[in-house]
């Protein structure tokens, strides 16, 4: 078998920042291993010596009693096992092939030489056993990059790539109770409504509509300070909020934003769409209002907007 070459570690972040000669060791002492697709690396409960790192294809995460998908999924640069040799424990899930893969496989011994010889290794061990602690659920934290990826899901909506209503709801709370705690400041909310939406569907089909509202995400995010912050709220509709801004200021940036998705030619696959244009109602928080509150506030005033015939930006009462 042909020595391993020096450079095989450059793209595994557990390496970063471990010295050249700590990383000869390793190459020293670990193992190549090829896996078939199919073929089981960790079996869930059972013992593990090895921690792997994955130099090519695909390992599937699966936990008993979750179904037929991964939970997650580990690619080039990701290693698996590291935490059953730091404690001794068992696998906590099963790590099966989804492609062939080409893994290096460093035993126990080695692998508490890396920790004693290497600061760098030992902090990305701490890193990802708090991260593993924090998540409350050790399997699908196995990897920081997976519990990233898992946390990105559940703030973002997966059409549009922005923020999603739960993100929204935790944020407008804590900037409310900011803006209560300081005693002063502002805050002030914009709610978004597409026009005629169902007519846009209706006539160039739901994908054409899909495609309407990621531009249109994109045309608010691209149109606002970096400060301020959009989300999708639901269906065709979406909030901004502004923080320390006022009602006066908001309404400035809110008629930009309107302006702007009027102007905004729409294509899907070269075909020519008609453009679509948006109501708005902006609230600012008043003193002792909940966010239930601000919200009905700026959703009376998006409905002034409708019944004033759209394509406006109406300030609440
Ligand atoms: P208005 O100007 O009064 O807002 O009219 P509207 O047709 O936009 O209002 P309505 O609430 O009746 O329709 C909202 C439509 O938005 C219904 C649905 O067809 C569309 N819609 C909601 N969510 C999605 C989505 O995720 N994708 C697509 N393509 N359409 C959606
Ligand atoms: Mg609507
Ligand atoms: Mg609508």
């Amino acid at each position: 078998m042909p020595p391993l070459e020096p450079g095989l570690l450059d793209g595994f972040a557990m390496f970063d920042g471990v010295d050249a000669e700590a990383r000869r060791a390793v190459l020293a002492a670990a193992t190549r291993r090829d896996l078939r697709e199919g073929e089981t690396l960790l079996r869930e409960a059972s013992s593990n010596e090895h921690m792997y790192l994955v130099i090519k294809g695909e390992l599937g995460v699966f936990l008993a009693g979750t179904g037929k998908e991964p939970v997650a999924t580990l690619g080039n640069g990701e290693t698996v096992g590291e935490m059953s040799l730091l404690d001794g424990s068992p696998a906590s899930a099963s790590v099966i092939a989804a492609t062939p893969c080409k893994l290096l496989a460093v035993d126990e011994r080695a692998f508490w030489e890396l920790i004693e010889s290497s600061h760098a290794f030992a902090i990305k061990l701490l890193v990802k056993l708090t991260g593993r602690l924090r998540a409350n659920n050790a399997t699908v934290s196995q990897s920081v990059i997976l519990r990233r990826r898992y946390e990105r899901a559940a703030m973002f909506d997966g059409l549009t790539g922005i923020h999603n209503r739960r993100w929204l709801d935790e944020t407008l709370h804590r900037l409310v109770r900011r803006v209560e705690g300081a005693d002063r400041g502002w805050l002030s909310l914009a709610l978004i409504d597409i026009d005629h939406f169902k007519g846009f569907n209706d006539t160039y089909g739901h994908e054409a509509g899909d495609h309407v509202l990621t531009v249109v995400a994109q045309v608010l995010a691209r149109n606002l300070r970096p400060t301020d912050l959009v989300a999708r709220f639901g269906g065709e509709e979406f909030v901004i909020l502004f923080p320390d801004t006022d009602l006066e200021h908001a309404l400035i940036a809110g008629e930009r934003v309107r302006s702007a998705v009027e102007r905004e030619v729409l294509t899907l696959d070269e075909r020519a769409l008609p453009g679509v244009t948006i109501s708005m109602g902006v609230a600012q928080l008043a003193s002792g209002q909940t966010v239930p509150e601000l919200l009905k506030a700026a959703d009376t005033a998006m409905y002034e907007a409708k019944h004033a015939g759209r394509n406006r930006v109406v300030a609440a009462k």
